[in-house]
Protein backbone atom coordinates (compact mmCIF):
# COMPACT_ATOMS: atom_id res chain seq x y z
CA UNK A 1 0.00 0.00 0.00
CA UNK A 2 1.75 3.31 -0.79
CA UNK A 3 1.22 6.78 0.50
CA UNK A 4 -2.31 7.22 -1.66
CA UNK A 5 -4.14 3.79 -1.53
CA UNK A 6 -3.16 4.08 2.26
CA UNK A 7 -4.94 7.34 2.30
CA UNK A 8 -8.13 6.08 0.48
CA UNK A 9 -8.60 2.51 1.52
CA UNK A 10 -7.48 2.79 5.78
CA UNK A 11 -8.32 6.74 6.48
CA UNK A 12 -10.96 7.93 4.11
CA UNK A 13 -13.79 5.49 5.24
CA UNK A 14 -12.52 7.03 8.67
CA UNK A 15 -14.31 10.60 7.90
CA UNK A 16 -17.42 9.40 6.88
CA UNK A 17 -19.88 11.33 8.24
CA UNK A 18 -18.03 14.57 8.20
CA UNK A 19 -18.82 16.36 4.70
CA UNK A 20 -16.10 19.20 6.68
CA UNK A 21 -13.31 16.70 5.45
CA UNK A 22 -14.14 16.80 1.92
CA UNK A 23 -13.34 12.85 1.52
CA UNK A 24 -9.84 13.52 2.33
CA UNK A 25 -9.64 14.59 -1.06
CA UNK A 26 -8.76 17.84 -0.72
CA UNK A 27 -5.39 19.95 0.69
CA UNK A 28 -7.43 20.76 3.80
CA UNK A 29 -10.54 20.50 5.37
CA UNK A 30 -12.73 23.45 6.19
CA UNK A 31 -14.10 23.26 10.06
CA UNK A 32 -17.63 25.48 9.89
CA UNK A 33 -17.10 27.22 13.88
CA UNK A 34 -20.04 26.24 16.53
CA UNK A 35 -21.84 29.26 17.39
CA UNK A 36 -21.73 29.65 21.58
CA UNK A 37 -18.68 27.34 21.50
CA UNK A 38 -15.04 27.58 21.52
CA UNK A 39 -12.82 25.02 19.97
CA UNK A 40 -10.54 22.97 22.52
CA UNK A 41 -7.37 21.63 20.66
CA UNK A 42 -4.61 19.74 22.24
CA UNK A 43 -1.97 17.31 20.45
CA UNK A 44 -0.12 13.89 21.41
CA UNK A 45 2.20 11.74 19.68
CA UNK A 46 3.39 8.22 20.61
CA UNK A 47 6.81 6.66 19.27
CA UNK A 48 7.41 3.09 19.01
CA UNK A 49 9.83 1.94 22.24
CA UNK A 50 8.78 4.95 24.17
CA UNK A 51 4.75 5.30 24.32
CA UNK A 52 4.19 1.34 23.72
CA UNK A 53 6.11 -1.79 23.38
CA UNK A 54 7.77 -3.37 19.36
CA UNK A 55 5.05 -6.00 18.85
CA UNK A 56 2.58 -4.14 20.96
CA UNK A 57 -0.98 -5.22 18.60
CA UNK A 58 -1.37 -2.31 16.19
CA UNK A 59 -5.41 -1.36 16.75
CA UNK A 60 -3.85 -1.27 20.58
CA UNK A 61 -1.66 1.26 19.73
CA UNK A 62 -4.47 3.16 17.85
CA UNK A 63 -6.84 3.23 20.42
CA UNK A 64 -4.09 4.39 22.86
CA UNK A 65 -2.90 7.32 20.62
CA UNK A 66 -6.96 8.57 20.37
CA UNK A 67 -7.17 7.85 24.49
CA UNK A 68 -4.63 9.90 25.59
CA UNK A 69 -5.56 12.73 23.35
CA UNK A 70 -9.59 12.10 24.23
CA UNK A 71 -8.47 12.28 28.17
CA UNK A 72 -7.29 15.88 27.69
CA UNK A 73 -10.15 17.03 26.52
CA UNK A 74 -12.22 15.02 29.05
CA UNK A 75 -9.64 17.41 31.17
CA UNK A 76 -10.90 20.34 29.45
CA UNK A 77 -14.34 19.63 30.24
CA UNK A 78 -14.87 18.95 26.13
CA UNK A 79 -17.19 17.34 23.95
CA UNK A 80 -15.28 15.16 21.36
CA UNK A 81 -15.67 16.20 17.83
CA UNK A 82 -12.97 15.58 15.45
CA UNK A 83 -9.17 15.05 14.84
CA UNK A 84 -5.95 14.71 12.26
CA UNK A 85 -3.52 11.74 12.10
CA UNK A 86 -0.27 12.27 11.30
CA UNK A 87 1.30 8.55 10.97
CA UNK A 88 4.90 7.70 9.74
CA UNK A 89 5.37 3.67 8.56
CA UNK A 90 8.17 1.86 9.29
CA UNK A 91 9.28 -0.62 6.70
CA UNK A 92 8.50 -3.45 9.17
CA UNK A 93 5.23 -2.56 9.19
CA UNK A 94 2.94 -3.85 6.21
CA UNK A 95 -0.28 -3.53 5.12
CA UNK A 96 -1.64 -6.32 8.04
CA UNK A 97 -0.32 -4.04 10.58
CA UNK A 98 -1.44 -0.37 8.89
CA UNK A 99 -5.01 -2.16 8.45
CA UNK A 100 -5.34 -3.28 11.74
CA UNK A 101 -3.98 0.17 13.20
CA UNK A 102 -7.24 1.87 11.18
CA UNK A 103 -9.40 -0.92 12.51
CA UNK A 104 -8.55 0.43 16.05
CA UNK A 105 -8.99 3.95 14.82
CA UNK A 106 -12.18 3.01 13.32
CA UNK A 107 -13.75 1.22 16.73
CA UNK A 108 -12.57 4.21 19.17
CA UNK A 109 -14.31 6.51 16.96
CA UNK A 110 -17.42 5.06 17.59
CA UNK A 111 -16.88 4.55 20.93
CA UNK A 112 -16.09 8.11 21.69
CA UNK A 113 -18.02 9.54 18.60
CA UNK A 114 -14.84 11.38 16.80
CA UNK A 115 -14.20 11.19 13.04
CA UNK A 116 -11.25 11.94 11.29
CA UNK A 117 -10.74 15.13 8.97
CA UNK A 118 -7.17 15.08 7.77
CA UNK A 119 -3.76 14.06 8.24
CA UNK A 120 -0.61 12.95 6.91
CA UNK A 121 1.05 10.23 5.99
CA UNK A 122 4.87 9.65 5.06
CA UNK A 123 7.19 6.35 5.83
CA UNK A 124 10.22 6.67 8.42
CA UNK A 125 13.92 5.06 8.37
CA UNK A 126 12.85 5.08 12.65
CA UNK A 127 10.12 3.56 15.03
CA UNK A 128 6.74 3.94 14.58
CA UNK A 129 5.30 7.15 15.02
CA UNK A 130 2.13 8.86 15.12
CA UNK A 131 -0.01 11.89 16.27
CA UNK A 132 -3.18 13.42 17.06
CA UNK A 133 -4.59 16.52 17.00
CA UNK A 134 -7.56 15.84 18.71
CA UNK A 135 -10.63 18.49 18.88
CA UNK A 136 -13.41 19.18 21.34
CA UNK A 137 -16.65 21.44 21.99
CA UNK A 138 -16.87 23.55 25.33
CA UNK A 139 -19.34 26.43 25.86
CA UNK A 140 -17.46 29.57 25.40
CA UNK A 141 -15.17 30.45 28.20
CA UNK A 142 -16.16 27.66 30.30
CA UNK A 143 -12.65 25.07 29.44
CA UNK A 144 -11.54 23.82 32.80
CA UNK A 145 -8.24 25.43 33.54
CA UNK A 146 -4.89 24.16 35.71
CA UNK A 147 -5.50 27.76 37.35
CA UNK A 148 -8.68 27.26 39.69
CA UNK A 149 -7.53 25.73 42.33
CA UNK A 150 -8.61 27.98 45.50
CA UNK A 151 -7.52 27.19 49.11
CA UNK A 152 -10.06 25.64 51.36
CA UNK A 153 -11.21 23.25 48.13
CA UNK A 154 -10.82 19.68 47.84
CA UNK A 155 -8.37 17.85 45.89
CA UNK A 156 -9.97 14.68 44.14
CA UNK A 157 -8.92 12.13 41.62
CA UNK A 158 -10.61 9.61 39.19
CA UNK A 159 -10.43 6.13 39.48
CA UNK A 160 -7.07 4.58 40.47
CA UNK A 161 -3.63 5.41 40.29
CA UNK A 162 -0.29 3.89 39.66
CA UNK A 163 -1.84 0.67 36.94
CA UNK A 164 -0.17 2.02 33.97
CA UNK A 165 2.96 2.27 35.30
CA UNK A 166 2.66 -1.41 37.26
CA UNK A 167 0.97 -2.62 33.89
CA UNK A 168 4.33 -1.54 31.46
CA UNK A 169 6.35 -3.67 34.13
CA UNK A 170 3.73 -6.52 33.93
CA UNK A 171 3.70 -6.12 29.76
CA UNK A 172 7.48 -6.57 30.65
CA UNK A 173 6.96 -10.00 31.30
CA UNK A 174 7.79 -8.31 35.34
CA UNK A 175 5.67 -8.91 38.57
CA UNK A 176 5.82 -12.53 38.81
CA UNK A 177 4.51 -12.64 42.37
CA UNK A 178 1.07 -10.99 41.53
CA UNK A 179 -0.29 -13.92 39.52
CA UNK A 180 -1.15 -14.11 35.94
CA UNK A 181 -4.65 -12.31 37.04
CA UNK A 182 -3.65 -9.26 38.00
CA UNK A 183 -0.62 -9.05 35.80
CA UNK A 184 -2.94 -9.45 32.57
CA UNK A 185 -5.16 -6.90 34.23
CA UNK A 186 -2.80 -4.31 34.91
CA UNK A 187 -1.05 -4.81 31.34
CA UNK A 188 -4.67 -3.91 29.88
CA UNK A 189 -4.81 -0.77 31.77
CA UNK A 190 -1.43 0.22 30.50
CA UNK A 191 -2.15 -0.68 27.19
CA UNK A 192 -5.86 1.09 26.96
CA UNK A 193 -6.54 4.33 29.30
CA UNK A 194 -10.26 4.67 29.97
CA UNK A 195 -10.47 8.90 28.79
CA UNK A 196 -13.08 9.95 31.69
CA UNK A 197 -15.16 11.69 29.33
CA UNK A 198 -18.57 10.81 30.87
CA UNK A 199 -17.67 13.06 33.71
CA UNK A 200 -17.43 15.92 31.23
CA UNK A 201 -21.01 17.75 32.58
CA UNK A 202 -20.31 17.11 36.06
CA UNK A 203 -16.74 18.72 35.74
CA UNK A 204 -18.06 21.84 33.93
CA UNK A 205 -20.51 22.13 36.46
CA UNK A 206 -18.96 21.72 39.39
CA UNK A 207 -14.94 21.82 39.16
CA UNK A 208 -12.96 24.80 39.53
CA UNK A 209 -9.89 23.43 38.36
CA UNK A 210 -8.84 19.81 36.35
CA UNK A 211 -5.94 18.68 34.77
CA UNK A 212 -5.00 15.32 32.85
CA UNK A 213 -2.69 12.66 35.04
CA UNK A 214 -0.41 11.03 32.71
CA UNK A 215 3.11 12.25 33.58
CA UNK A 216 2.43 10.86 37.64
CA UNK A 217 0.04 12.55 40.02
CA UNK A 218 2.44 13.83 42.22
CA UNK A 219 3.92 15.89 39.03
CA UNK A 220 1.03 17.07 37.40
CA UNK A 221 -0.21 18.32 40.70
CA UNK A 222 2.58 20.43 41.48
CA UNK A 223 0.99 21.79 38.05
CA UNK A 224 -2.06 22.36 39.32
CA UNK A 225 -0.44 24.32 42.29
CA UNK A 226 1.83 26.61 40.42
CA UNK A 227 -0.93 27.51 37.98
CA UNK A 228 -3.07 28.16 40.83
CA UNK A 229 -0.51 29.65 43.12
CA UNK A 230 -1.65 27.19 45.80
CA UNK A 231 -0.40 24.86 48.39
CA UNK A 232 -1.48 21.76 47.57
CA UNK A 233 -1.56 18.52 50.45
CA UNK A 234 -2.12 15.06 48.98
CA UNK A 235 -2.75 12.30 51.97
CA UNK A 236 -0.74 9.24 50.43
CA UNK A 237 -2.80 6.54 52.17
CA UNK A 238 -5.77 7.90 50.72
CA UNK A 239 -3.84 7.04 47.26
CA UNK A 240 -6.99 4.99 45.12
CA UNK A 241 -5.49 1.38 44.31
CA UNK A 242 -6.54 -1.14 42.43
CA UNK A 243 -6.79 -4.64 43.72
CA UNK A 244 -3.89 -5.49 41.68
CA UNK A 245 -1.73 -2.40 43.05
CA UNK A 246 -2.71 -3.32 46.40
CA UNK A 247 -1.37 -6.46 46.34
CA UNK A 248 1.63 -5.08 44.76
CA UNK A 249 2.01 -2.59 47.64
CA UNK A 250 1.79 -5.09 50.44
CA UNK A 251 4.41 -7.18 49.09
CA UNK A 252 6.86 -4.24 48.98
CA UNK A 253 8.91 -3.76 52.04
CA UNK A 254 8.52 -0.02 52.04
CA UNK A 255 5.09 -0.01 51.70
CA UNK A 256 4.87 3.86 52.06
CA UNK A 257 7.64 4.61 49.40
CA UNK A 258 5.78 1.96 47.46
CA UNK A 259 2.38 4.27 47.30
CA UNK A 260 5.26 6.90 46.53
CA UNK A 261 6.78 5.63 43.67
CA UNK A 262 3.08 4.63 42.04
CA UNK A 263 2.07 8.19 42.84
CA UNK A 264 4.71 9.22 40.72
CA UNK A 265 4.82 7.10 37.93
CA UNK A 266 3.28 7.47 34.64
CA UNK A 267 0.43 6.55 32.31
CA UNK A 268 -2.88 6.62 34.88
CA UNK A 269 -4.75 9.10 31.77
CA UNK A 270 -7.06 9.98 35.27
CA UNK A 271 -8.33 13.54 36.47
CA UNK A 272 -6.35 15.45 39.59
CA UNK A 273 -9.34 17.97 40.81
CA UNK A 274 -9.82 20.81 42.56
CA UNK A 275 -13.56 22.13 44.07
CA UNK A 276 -14.91 23.16 47.28
CA UNK A 277 -16.46 20.83 49.63
CA UNK A 278 -20.23 21.30 48.55
CA UNK A 279 -19.12 21.20 44.98
CA UNK A 280 -17.25 18.17 44.95
CA UNK A 281 -20.27 16.59 47.23
CA UNK A 282 -22.45 17.13 43.82
CA UNK A 283 -19.69 15.61 41.62
CA UNK A 284 -19.66 12.66 43.54
CA UNK A 285 -22.86 12.27 42.52
CA UNK A 286 -22.13 12.37 39.19
CA UNK A 287 -19.48 10.31 39.28
CA UNK A 288 -21.21 7.36 40.98
CA UNK A 289 -24.07 8.13 38.41
CA UNK A 290 -21.33 7.70 35.46
CA UNK A 291 -19.83 4.95 37.50
CA UNK A 292 -16.45 6.33 37.52
CA UNK A 293 -14.83 6.36 40.85
CA UNK A 294 -13.63 9.45 42.76
CA UNK A 295 -11.86 9.72 45.39
CA UNK A 296 -10.61 12.49 47.72
CA UNK A 297 -6.80 12.25 48.34
CA UNK A 298 -6.16 16.34 49.81
CA UNK A 299 -6.69 19.85 50.07
CA UNK A 300 -5.58 23.18 48.60
CA UNK A 301 -4.83 25.63 51.24
CA UNK A 302 -3.09 29.03 51.18
CA UNK A 303 0.80 29.42 50.22
CA UNK A 304 2.88 27.71 47.95
CA UNK A 305 4.31 24.01 47.55
CA UNK A 306 3.45 20.45 46.84
CA UNK A 307 3.65 18.58 50.15
CA UNK A 308 2.97 14.94 50.45
CA UNK A 309 1.91 13.11 53.59
CA UNK A 310 1.82 9.66 55.05
CA UNK A 311 -0.91 9.63 57.85
CA UNK A 312 0.24 12.97 58.82
CA UNK A 313 3.92 12.49 58.63
CA UNK A 314 5.82 14.08 55.35
CA UNK A 315 6.98 12.16 52.50
CA UNK A 316 10.68 12.48 51.49
CA UNK A 317 10.39 12.05 47.35
CA UNK A 318 12.87 11.37 45.18
CA UNK A 319 11.34 11.88 42.29
CA UNK A 320 7.87 13.53 41.09
CA UNK A 321 6.94 12.42 37.57
CA UNK A 322 8.10 11.29 33.96
CA UNK A 323 9.98 13.63 31.95
CA UNK A 324 11.08 12.63 28.58
P1 LIG B 1 -0.15 17.13 0.99
O1 LIG B 1 0.41 16.87 -0.36
O2 LIG B 1 -0.59 18.50 1.22
O3 LIG B 1 0.70 16.56 2.11
P2 LIG B 1 -1.62 14.77 1.14
O4 LIG B 1 -1.57 14.16 -0.21
O5 LIG B 1 -0.68 14.31 2.18
O6 LIG B 1 -1.52 16.31 0.99
O7 LIG B 1 -3.06 14.62 1.75
C1 LIG B 1 -4.20 14.56 0.92
C2 LIG B 1 -5.41 14.51 1.81
O8 LIG B 1 -5.34 13.32 2.60
C3 LIG B 1 -5.52 15.67 2.77
O9 LIG B 1 -6.89 16.00 2.92
C4 LIG B 1 -5.01 15.10 4.06
O10 LIG B 1 -5.60 15.74 5.17
C5 LIG B 1 -5.44 13.65 3.97
N1 LIG B 1 -4.56 12.75 4.72
C6 LIG B 1 -3.30 12.37 4.45
N2 LIG B 1 -2.82 11.53 5.40
C7 LIG B 1 -3.81 11.37 6.29
C8 LIG B 1 -3.94 10.66 7.50
N3 LIG B 1 -2.95 9.93 8.03
N4 LIG B 1 -5.11 10.74 8.15
C9 LIG B 1 -6.11 11.49 7.66
N5 LIG B 1 -6.06 12.19 6.55
C10 LIG B 1 -4.92 12.14 5.85
MG1 LIG C 1 0.88 15.04 3.10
Amino acid sequence: MDEFEAIARLFRPLSEGAPEAFGLSDDAAALPPRPGFDLVVTKDAVVEGVHFLPGDPPGLVARKLLRVNLSDLAAKGAEPYGYFLAVSWPAHWGDEAKTAFAAGLAQDQAEFGVRLLGGDTTSTPGPFTASVTMMGWVPSGRMLRRSGAKPGQALLVTGTIGDGALGLLAAQGELAALGDERRAALADRYRLPRPRLALREGLLAHASACLDVSDGLIGDVIHMEEASGVAIQIDLERLPLSEAARAFVERCSDPVAALAELATAGDDYELAIAASIPEAMMLAVAAAEADIPLTPIGRIAEGTGTLVLHKGQPVLLTRTGWKH
